[in-house]
């Protein structure tokens, strides 16, 4: 790719009141502010980065999960200016315009059979906290009715965003803990792990093992659990655990078999990021409420997407003195302008044969994984479609962790951003999430930066 011309817009004075200015009125998200070290992007393209100094980066967490065709795509530039032209803001309160209209319509074409109904709002977090919602209220005004399902079931160290509703249903504890008196009951199934399974088990025993905890605790509290929530196929924000195949259509049938709602989580794997459009395709399942995010935009725009059954949808309509409403809504919600990208977005899956492509990204993807799997500290390797996570342990044997405050992930990211590439880790998994648009020769590269992280930081003498 052509580098940017770059003019250099910030001189040593400016780059320094920036900095400052970044480490002390900037609040940042997940960071210690106390030991922050201002990383700034002036501007990006394709999936390339180049910070205040010039220096160019790959960008292999795709800014955070939610960029999909690279930054700075000509036909989702063209789609936001396109539609500045038009409208930039339509209120979803009772009130429309036709770029919602015509993302809602081509949602519901795309996702699994029987999802036909969109709720929009703007984040991942507000998407799960409507499908929270709109469970909780379908069993009060359901044709049979059920206003003892107040409970939730979730998964352990689920990652479900930030909001109360989503850190209830949330499972990880250094996040959660100090906002435990806050937050409401969920029922806590253990994180269906290949990795850290229970010790004796064989791997063709573990989704019947994992199954089993869900049958018995829906057996004993089914009847006051509203819906179960949970990532398919594979729990990003816990550490890139992947799911034992067959959980998921496990889940699926056990929801529907004990009255239970099923919430799909899908802000970080749908859009492309297992291979195919969305996760829940790969086990044939349609959940009831499918909550969308991050990718939606491609990157650009915060736009998320609730949609859900005819069944759920139904018992929402009546009079309006009947209450049935869904009193809920988000001033941005279905906005234009992020409708436009992400309706672009979606153009360019078909225009760019994105999913096809990916074959061939995710085997070469794998097999450089092999090679990383084979170092003295590496616990173990998961990977599905564009998502790889490398988990680094003290002991490959026992699978006993370094002690966390050694931040060795951390270190890892830190040397791959000395050669040139930005990753992110979570905790000791060294997390790959490239663009969908990532290239080959990028993916050799985001390895090999991985692979010379790893082993400066786990092999080499401190
Ligand atoms: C990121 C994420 C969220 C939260 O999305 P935000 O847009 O950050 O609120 C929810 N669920 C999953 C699975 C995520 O990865």
């Amino acid at each position: 790719m052509e580098r940017p011309v770059f003019d250099m817009m910030w001189n040593d004075q400016e780059k320094a009141q920036l900095r400052e200015w970044d480490r002390t009125v900037y609040w940042h998200a997940f960071t210690q502010m106390a030991e922050y070290d201002p990383f700034i992007i002036e501007r990006a393209e394709g999936c390339r980065l180049w910070d205040i100094d010039g220096r160019e980066y790959i960008d292999g967490v795709a800014s955070l999960w939610c960029n999909v065709h690279g930054h700075r795509h000509p036909i989702l530039d063209a789609a936001v200016r396109e539609q500045l032209g038009k409208v930039t803001h339509v209120t979803s309160l009772g009130c429309s315009n036709p770029t919602s209209i015509l993302l809602a319509k081509r949602l519901v074409d795309l996702a699994p059979a029987g999802l036909r109904h969109v709720f929009f709002s703007d984040s991942g977090a507000t998407a799960v906290e409507v499908a929270i919602k709109l469970a909780f209220q379908y069993w009060r005004q359901c044709s049979d009715p059920r206003p003892d399902k107040t409970l939730y079931a979730a998964l352990g160290d689920a990652y479900h965003g930030d909001t109360i509703g989503a850190i209830s249903v949330g499972g990880v504890d250094r996040f959660n803990a100090v906002f435990q008196p806050l937050l409401f009951e969920v029922r806590r199934l253990p994180c269906p792990d290949t990795y850290r399974a229970p010790p004796g088990l064989a791997d063709e025993a573990l989704t019947d093992y994992y199954l089993s905890q869900a049958e018995q605790l829906f057996r004993r509290e089914g009847h006051r659990i509203a819906a179960l929530i949970g990532e398919p196929l594979m729990q990003c924000a816990a550490g890139m655990v992947a799911h034992p195949p067959g959980y998921l259509r496990g889940i699926r049938e056990l929801t529907r078999k004990h009255e239970i709602l099923l919430i799909a989580d899908e802000v970080a794997v749908g859009f492309g990021r297992t291979g195919t459009m969305f996760a829940c395709q790969q086990e044939e399942v349609s959940p009831d409420f499918l909550c969308l995010g991050k990718g939606i935009t491609g990157g650009y725009l915060p736009v998320a997407a609730t949609l859900t059954t005819d069944t759920v949808y139904e018992a929402f309509l009546g009079e309006y003195a009947s209450l049935r409403t869904f009193f809920h809504g988000h001033t941005y919600g279905g906005n234009p302008l992020g409708c436009a990208v992400a309706l672009a977005n979606l153009e360019v899956f078909q225009k760019e044969k994105t999913l096809e492509k990916l074959p061939s990204k995710i085997s070469h993807l794998q097999r450089r994984l092999q090679k990383i799997a084979e170092r003295p500290h590496v616990g173990s390797v998961r990977q599905r479609g564009l998502i790889a996570g490398v988990e680094l342990v003290r002991d490959r044997a026992t699978k006993e962790p370094f002690p966390w405050t050694e931040r060795r992930g951390w270190k890892v990211c830190q040397i791959a951003r000395e050669c040139g590439v930005f990753l992110r880790p979570l905790g000791d998994v060294v997390v790959i999430f490239p663009p969908l648009a990532v290239s080959l020769e990028e993916l050799d590269r985001i390895c090999d930066a991985v692979e010379t992280g790893i082993r400066r930081v786990t092999e080499e003498p401190v």
